[in-house]
């Protein structure tokens, strides 16, 4: 076997340990292949391979991949996007993970509303409350995704995160803890206009404690194509 397709094994079988450890079935879990800095060749072999879900932080970096890999596949923006990017975001991605500002969200209404497309989004939420990462402060989740939730050319399907890191990942257990908390707690509440069908965290290094915690959509880069330059 090849080092890829190796690779995609073992964090499939991971997916399935974790996702048993939390009662639930793998098919249950969604994997984001993460797939920046990687040439379109390799990011092909993978979608060859299975991926069907390809997760981008730059949306120049996508915007020189999406057309050359063939498949059935979609693409996520998972990165911050700036307000000058959304126009061509909208047409690259089936989903922008990264949601993190009010501005952006009316941005986002007028560029989909212009081409009568309505976006798919999940809101990111700062849950570590770190000054260098973007997001909502999970006491501002409710109020946000009320607002957002008015505006037709977008759809909110769910929420991410991307938590402090730690050397040791039983230490990001309690942020995705907290996550899942918010994400309950606001399907419950059924907001019109509003789905929680995405709870979108967990990489590399701590995505097994994180579908351990109630995720259900893992981003992973280095794990499926090794460490990036
Ligand atoms: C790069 C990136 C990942 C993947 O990170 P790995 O540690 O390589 O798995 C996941 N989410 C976001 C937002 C990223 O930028």
């Amino acid at each position: 076997m090849e080092t890829l397709e190796q690779n995609i094994a073992i964090v499939k079988s991971k997916i399935g340990e974790a996702a048993a450890k939390s009662g639930r079935s793998p098919e249950e879990i969604h994997l984001v292949a993460v797939t920046k800095t990687v040439p379109p060749e390799t990011v092909q072999k993978a979608v060859n391979l299975g991926i069907t879900l390809l997760g981008e932080n730059r949306v120049q970096e996508a915007g020189e991949k999406v057309d050359i890999v063939r498949g059935n596949v979609q693409w996520h923006l998972i990165g911050h996007l700036q307000k000058n990017k959304v126009k061509p975001a909208i047409k690259l991605f089936s989903m922008i993970q990264s949601l993190d500002s009010l501005g952006l969200a009316e941005e986002i209404e007028k560029r989909a509303g212009e081409i009568r497309r309505v976006m798919d989004v999940l809101i990111q939420i700062n849950i570590g409350r770190e000054e260098t990462k973007s997001g909502i402060d999970a006491d501002d989740a409710v109020e946000f995704i009320k607002k957002v939730s008015q505006l037709p050319h977008i759809k909110i399907k769910g929420l991410m995160a991307i938590p402090p890191f730690k050397e040791d990942p039983e230490e990001v257990r309690y942020y995705f803890r907290k996550m899942n908390d918010i994400f309950q707690n606001i399907k419950m509440m059924q907001i019109e206009n509003v789905e929680m069908n995405f709870l979108s965290m967990g990489m590399t290094h701590d995505f097994g404690i994180a579908i351990e915690e109630g995720s259900n959509m893992v981003r992973i880069g280095t794990g499926i194509f090794g460490k990036r330059k």
